[in-house]
C-alpha cells in the first residue's frame, strides 16, 4: 500500500527548512516506504509545478549536502493541493485522494492545530493513520489537555506523534546509552554526588526573520517548555526496564511530574528573563530585538530565559537543574553539564580541586569528563584533565531520525500527551509571573553573555 504523507502548512519555514530536507535524507538512506509520496497543502493559490520549484530551492539551501540528482528525486515525490486545514470540506477532499496509508503532518501555526484536528476528525481518518503535530503543543496546560481530548477523538495515543526534534539528536539519544550502559555512572547519579545540572542552549543566531512565530512564543515557550524539559527528563529519569516507548515515556513522565511547582516568590528568585539590544555578534552588527521586522515591542517577548527547577523525589531532592537559552549571545554553547560535589576530604594539598564535571555537547556531538590529576612534576599540586570523545557524524539530521520513527509507527521519539500537559504545568507559573511583570525584562546587548543576573553557570 502506498504511503501518503500529507503536509498541512506546505509553504512554511519548517517544511522548507527541516521537513522536506528530512524526507530527502530518508530517501537517500533507503528509509522511505515503497510508493511514498508527499501531498503538501496551504491556503495560497499555487500548483504542483510552482510548489516543486519552491521545494527545489529549499532543498538546495537546506539539504545542500545531498547530490543534485538526489534532491531532484525528492522533488518528484511532491505534489501540491490548495486547502484550508481548518475547513472540513477542504480536508475531506485532500484525504479522499490520499489513500488508506496516511500520515498527516500539522506544520501549521499553533492556533490552527485545534480547528485542523477537528477537520481531520470530521473528514474521517482511515484506520492506521498517523498524526504528527509540531511544537508547541498548546498554549497552556488546559489548552494542551483540550487538544489531547480532540486528538483522542480521532486517533489512539500511539498514533499521535508530537514532535520534539531534540529527541532525534545523537547526543540526546546518547544520554540513554551513557547513563544506562555504564556501570560507573548509576551509583553516583543522584543528590549525594551531584551538586547541580545545567542544560544550556545559547545561540549566536538572532531572530533571523522569524518574528511571526517567535514574537508570540518567546524563549521560554520556544525552547524550555519542550526541548530543554525533555533533556531534563532524560537526565533525571529512573532506568527504564526496556526501550519500549511505554517504559521510556513513563519514566520521563515521572520526572516531569516530580518537578516542583514554582510559586510566585520562587519565580522571582529562580528565573531570569532577558532581551537583546543592538550589538555585535561574530563581527556582524545585530539590531535590537525590538527593531527586528515584525516584532511588537509592546509584547515584551523575551529572547533569553533561565529557569532553575528542582525534581522533588528521593534521587534528586534539592539538586538545582538550571535550564537556559538565549538568542544573539556571545557564543554558541549547547550542552548539558553535570557538576559533581567536591571530594569530602583532601589529604595532601591545600588546593581545592575543581569539581568533576560531565559535559554532553549537542553539536558538535561530544562527551567530556573533567577529572582532577596531579600537577606535572609536583605530585602535591593538582590540575584538571579532560577525557573526551567525539561522537562522530550522526548520519541523519535530527528531524530525519524523528521522521523515520514516525514512518515505522514507533512513537518512542515523540512526546506523549501527558508529557506535553505536564511540561505546561511546569512553565505556566513562570509565564504568568513574567506576564505580570514580577520578573524584570533585562536588556543585554547582542554579543554579550546575556543578562548579568543569569550568572555564568558552570564555566565552559
Ligand atoms: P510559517 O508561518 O512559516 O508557515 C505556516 C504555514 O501554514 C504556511 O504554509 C501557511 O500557508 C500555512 N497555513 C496557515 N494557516 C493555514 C490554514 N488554515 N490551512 C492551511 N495552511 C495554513 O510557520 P513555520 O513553518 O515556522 O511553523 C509551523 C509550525 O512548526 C509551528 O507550529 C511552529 O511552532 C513549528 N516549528 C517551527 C520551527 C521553525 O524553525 N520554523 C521549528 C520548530 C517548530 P498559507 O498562509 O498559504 O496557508
Amino acid at each position: 500500500m502506498a504511503c501518503t504523507f500529507v503536509i498541512f502548512g506546505g509553504y512554511g519555514d519548517l517544511t522548507g527548512r527541516f521537513l522536506l530536507p528530512a524526507v530527502a535524507h530518508l530517501r537517500r538512506s533507503g528509509d522511505l516506504p515503497d510508493g511514498f509520496r508527499v501531498v503538501a497543502t496551504a491556503r495560497r493559490d499555487s500548483d504542483t509545478d510552482r510548489y516543486r520549484e519552491w521545494v527545489a530551492e529549499r532543498l538546495e539551501r537546506h539539504a545542500g549536502d545531498l547530490e543534485p540528482n538526489e534532491r531532484a528525486a525528492t522533488v518528484e515525490l511532491v505534489s501540491f493541493e490548495p486547502a484550508d486545514a481548518a475547513d472540513p470540506d477542504d480536508v475531506a477532499r485532500v484525504l479522499a485522494g490520499a489513500g488508506d496509508d496516511l500520515i498527516a503532518y500539522l506544520a501549521l501555526p499553533p492556533a490552527v492545530y485545534g480547528p485542523a484536528i477537528e477537520a481531520l476528525e470530521r473528514a474521517g481518518l482511515p484506520a492506521g493513520t498517523r498524526l504528527v503535530v509540531e511544537k508547541p503543543f498548546g498554549e497552556s496546560e488546559d489548552h494542551a489537555r483540550e487538544l489531547n481530548a480532540l486528538v483522542h477523538r480521532a486517533l489512539p495515543e500511539e498514533a499521535v506523534f508530537r514532535v520534539d526534534h531534540f529527541l532525534g539528536k545523537q547526543t540526546v539519544q546518547n544520554l540513554v546509552g551513557l547513563r544506562f550502559a555504564n556501570r560507573i555512572l548509576e551509583p553516583v547519579w543522584n543528590r549525594d554526588h551531584i551538586e547541580a545540572v545545567d542544560v544550556v542552549w545559547d545561540e549566536t543566531l538572532a531572530l533571523e526573520g522569524r518574528a511571526s512565530y517567535y514574537d508570540g512564543a518567546g524563549a521560554l515557550v520556544d525552547m524550555v517548555q519542550n526541548h530543554l524539559l525533555q533533556l531534563l527528563a532524560l537526565l533525571a529519569m529512573e532506568p527504564p526496564a526496556t526501550l519500549d516507548e511505554r517504559d521510556l515515556r513513563d519514566r520521563k513522565y515521572d520526572v516531569l511530574r516530580a518537578v516542583a511547582h514554582l510559586d510566585a516568590g520562587e519565580v522571582e528568585r529562580s528565573t531570569v528573563r532577558g532581551r537583546y539590544t543592538a550589538g555585535e555578534v561574530d563581527g556582524r552588527a545585530v539590531p535590537a530585538y525590538v527593531e527586528e521586522e515584525g516584532v511588537d515591542p509592546g509584547r515584551g517577548t523575551e529572547t533569553f530565559a533561565q529557569v532553575r527547577l528542582t525534581v522533588e523525589n528521593w534521587r534528586w531532592a534539592g539538586v538545582p537543574f538550571t535550564l537556559r537559552t538565549g538568542k544573539a549571545l556571545a557564543a554558541d554553547r549547547r550542552e548539558v553539564v553535570v557538576r559533581f560535589r567536591p571530594v569530602p576530604h583532601l589529604a595532601f594539598c591545600d588546593q581545592q580541586p575543581h569539581p568533576n564535571e560531565l559535559r554532553l555537547q549537542l553539536g558538535p556531538d561530544r562527551v567530556a569528563l573533567r577529572l582532577t590529576v596531579n600537577g606535572p612534576g609536583d605530585p602535591f599540586s593538582l590540575r584538571d584533565a579532560e577525557l573526551d570523545t567525539d561522537l562522530g557524524d550522526p548520519g541523519l539530521p535530527a528531524y530525519a531520525t524523528v521522521l523515520r520513527e514516525v514512518l515505522v509507527g514507533n512513537p518512542i521519539l515523540s512526546i506523549r500527551g501527558d508529557e506535553a500537559e505536564e511540561s505546561w504545568r511546569i512553565v505556566e507559573p513562570v509565564l504568568a509571573g513574567w506576564r505580570a511583570g514580577r520578573v524584570p525584562l533585562q536588556d543585554a546587548p547582542a554579543g554579550s553573555a546575556g543578562p548579568a543576573a543569569a550568572g555564568s553557570l558552570s564555566g565552559p
